[in-house]
């Protein structure tokens, strides 16, 4: 039963459940009916409590339910809401834990509301590219007044009940319940107490005004303005809740109900809730089930404290795992300590981190010269130099020492995973966790699925990284994995722009205004052109066809490595990161163009953007055909936590989508007729050409 319904003496209760969060799905939606039904035909019974059975009274819409044909079906939401408010007998909603969404408006359709403390508070739906649509923006206002509750609503964020309830001249509750544990006799003991009185208190015949009127969503229209920028429903948000204020409750919710509709049909809106369900899938294995034993991981060791190895000992050391760092000499050991401790202590002095937090951290962390001092450690991650040479060493002694059943984790971003498993005679529990710089900040977490690696292992490293906060995605063998074998192609389209006439600015400007948190070459400075440089001479040696821009080349020769050498593409000031731009790299650009006896034609912005995303969007079509990325929503999600794609345009496979496959290969088609460009990569990858003509999607 998604609902139970009882029966204690006077008053009966209706406790949705509906695991994890009692999700408002059909069958719960019907389950409420039914309940108030009873109710109501019961003689006995002279009022209803409404809660929530486990962890909420209710999140709100059902997840599972999202875009199929029963989330509108009858009795939808709102008539919920409305069968709720027409009860002849008066219904207390009882929350407790979390109240969000469609579960806040159904407790605002309900007589009365009881909270006990603690209890989460929210209208989340501007985080999907939505407003609320079942009544949110026209009751919350008239219980919490117009600034309280547009805040809310805009924000999305959840406010504790405790603190609602401070607001002077509330109506969201009737009453606090001194604690859960007591919340529902008190729930039973309010609804005995008003079950006489009537009329039935409605928060629908509430007043709903601001003394300043106009002006007043005025200001909050300019201040909405940063967050609007890429978002619709930021602003529509407060167009809503002014209409609470200007017109009748009824014509507020059609207004409401149209706003809400439309934006499900922006392309914001639907890139939003692609990314919702993104996450949510990219922590799922295909093939390792869900209640897959994971093993028990207390402690990690990590080998090399250089840039990648001390980034990494943070998140566990946040996570409060205890991390023993093992370098080759006391130096370099010395050297990434004093790095992690700068880090903290930054935090510390911009009030991010408190001391004792900091003290408590930093009280985990343990180093050693020895790897016989790792032998206790659950798990271990290797950071080392990216030489094979050196990894076998290094998993060699790690298959010496480490305890049977320890994870051998290996952060390399290029060399082969089997490989280094083969070193040792525990492939199974050798598994790739490629994370990006800098690791103590970044998101993304590429985890790496050897061909021998253990379902169990994968579903620790992936339990590991939630514990972590990192979006984990998993990747399988190959060279660059997924976000990295992308870039490849897209740097390299970057280079043929400025052979053909582009300078490094007006690709990046063009790239930045399509909503890129940075344009390629401004990423190539941030992260080093010699990495590039040296992929480009190992790849070149693989594929001497292949085609490529030699500039980055020069660029190199010239020492201009990016930000760490105070000159890349850009010139940089010491401890600053604005790119300016430089007239010689310029110069640089037009003589090796000259040099191929290439005129420079103007490129468009559009075509830009389009020959950059599109080059990542075929190769991660390769990507999925091999079965390297399980999933579409997967590249997606590494393109939004690791390489700064725009989120309202929902990662590359998503805008392929919105911009139609057929029209993805029409361009693809043109680009390829480019005798500067390379035809044979711009052949679209079969699964993408199915794909296009079959008038078909990724996902
Ligand atoms: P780094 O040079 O900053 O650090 C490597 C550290 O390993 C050094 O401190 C070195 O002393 C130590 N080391 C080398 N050989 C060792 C051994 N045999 N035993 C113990 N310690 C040893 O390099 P990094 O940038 O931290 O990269 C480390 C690994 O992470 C590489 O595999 C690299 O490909 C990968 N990676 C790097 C990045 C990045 O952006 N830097 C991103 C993702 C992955």
């Amino acid at each position: 039963m998604t609902a139970l319904y009882q029966v204690h003496g006077d008053v009966a209760t209706i406790t949705l459940n509906n695991p994890p969060v009692n999700g408002l799905g059909l069958a719960t939606r019907l389950a409420i009916t039914d309940g108030l039904a009873l109710a109501n035909a019961d003689s006995a019974v002279k009022a209803v409590v409404l809660t929530g059975a486990g962890k909420a009274f209710s999140g709100g819409a059902d997840i599972k339910e999202f875009g199929s044909p029963t989330a509108t079906q009858e009795p939808n939401l709102l008539s919920v809401i409305l069968a709720l408010e027409n009860s002849a007998k008066p219904v207390v909603a009882a929350l407790h834990s979390v109240a969000m969404g469609g579960g806040l408006e159904l407790a605002l359709g309900c007589h009365y509301r009881i909270a006990a403390p603690g209890c989460s508070v929210a209208l989340p739906e501007v985080k999907l590219g939505l407003i609320p649509g079942a009544g949110g923006t026209q009751r919350l206002p008239r219980v919490l007044g117009v600034e309280a509750a547009l805040n809310m609503i805009v924000s999305g964020e959840p406010v504790k009940s405790e603190l609602l309830a401070q607001l002077p001249g509330q109506k969201l509750f009737d009453k606090m319940a001194a604690s859960a544990e007591s919340l529902m006799q008190e729930a039973l003991d309010l609804a005995r107490a008003m079950a006489d009185v009537r009329p039935l208190p409605l928060v629908r015949n509430l007043p709903c005004k601001h003394p300043l009127g106009d002006a007043y969503f005025q200001f909050a229209r300019n201040m909405v303005k940063g967050m609007s920028k890429n978002y619709p429903a930021p602003g529509k948000c407060v167009d809503a809740v002014q209409a609470a204020t200007k017109q009748k409750f009824d014509a507020g919710m059609v207004f409401e109900r149209e706003t809400f509709i439309n934006l499900m049909w922006t392309p914001e809106c639907r890139a939003l809730r692609h990314l919702f369900m993104a996450e949510r899938a990219a922590s799922k294995v295909p093939d390792v089930p869900s209640d897959t034993v994971q093993r028990p991981i207390q402690s990690v060791a990590i080998i090399g404290a250089g840039t990648m190895g001390g980034g990494i000992a943070m998140n566990f050391l946040n996570a409060g795992i205890a991390v023993k760092m093992l370098e080759m000499k006391q130096e370099a050991l010395d050297r990434g300590l004093a790095t992690i401790r700068k880090n903290y202590e930054s935090q510390v002095k911009k009030g991010k981190l408190k001391q004792d937090k900091y003290e408590q951290r930093m009280s985990l962390l343990t180093t050693t010269l020895s790897y016989d001092e790792l032998k206790d450690a659950d798990m271990v991650i290797e950071a080392v130099f990216e030489e094979m040479g050196v990894k076998q060493a290094v998993f060699k002694e790690l298959d010496r020492v480490m305890k049977p059943g320890a994870i051998l984790a290996s952060n390399t971003s290029t060399l082969d995973l089997n490989t280094i498993a083969s070193f040792t005679a525990r492939p199974q529990d050798v598994i790739g966790m490629h994370f990006f710089s800098p690791a103590n900040v970044m998101k993304l977490l590429e985890v790496v699925r050897g061909e021998k690696t253990a379902k169990d292992v994968l579903a620790t490293v992936m339990g590991l990284a939630k514990k972590i906060k990192k979006t984990a995605v998993v990747s399988g063998v190959c060279d660059g994995f997924i976000g990295n074998r992308m870039i490849e192609q897209y740097g390299r389209q970057g280079g043929f722009l400025l052979d053909e006439g582009c300078t490094p600015q007006q690709v990046d400007r063009a790239v930045e205004k399509f909503g890129f948190a940075m344009g390629p070459f401004r990423m190539g400075d941030l992260a080093g052109n010699d990495i590039g440089w040296a992929i480009r001479k190992r790849r070149y040696l693989e594929k001497p066809d292949m085609k490529y821009s030699k500039t980055a080349d020069l660029l190199c020769e010239k020492g201009r490595y990016g930000q760490k050498t105070g000159a890349g593409w850009y010139d940089y000031q010491a401890g600053k990161r604005e790119p300016i731009p430089n007239a010689e790299v310029v110069q640089m650009i037009e003589a090796h163009r000259a040099s191929l006896g290439i005129t420079p034609r103007k490129i468009s912005d559009e075509e830009i953007v389009q020959r950059l995303v599109f080059s990542l969007v075929n190769e991660a079509a390769h990507l999925l055909e091999e079965g390297i990325a399980a999933r579409a929503g997967d590249i997606d999600m590494v393109y939004l936590t690791g390489y700064g794609f725009p989120i309202w345009r929902g990662g590359p496979m998503n805008y392929a989508n919105e911009v139609g496959l057929f029209n993805v290969v029409q361009a693809m088609n043109r680009f390829a007729r480019n005798p500067l460009d390379d035809a044979k990569f711009w052949q679209p990858a079969p699964l993408l050409a199915r794909l296009a003509a079959q008038g078909k999607t990724f996902s």
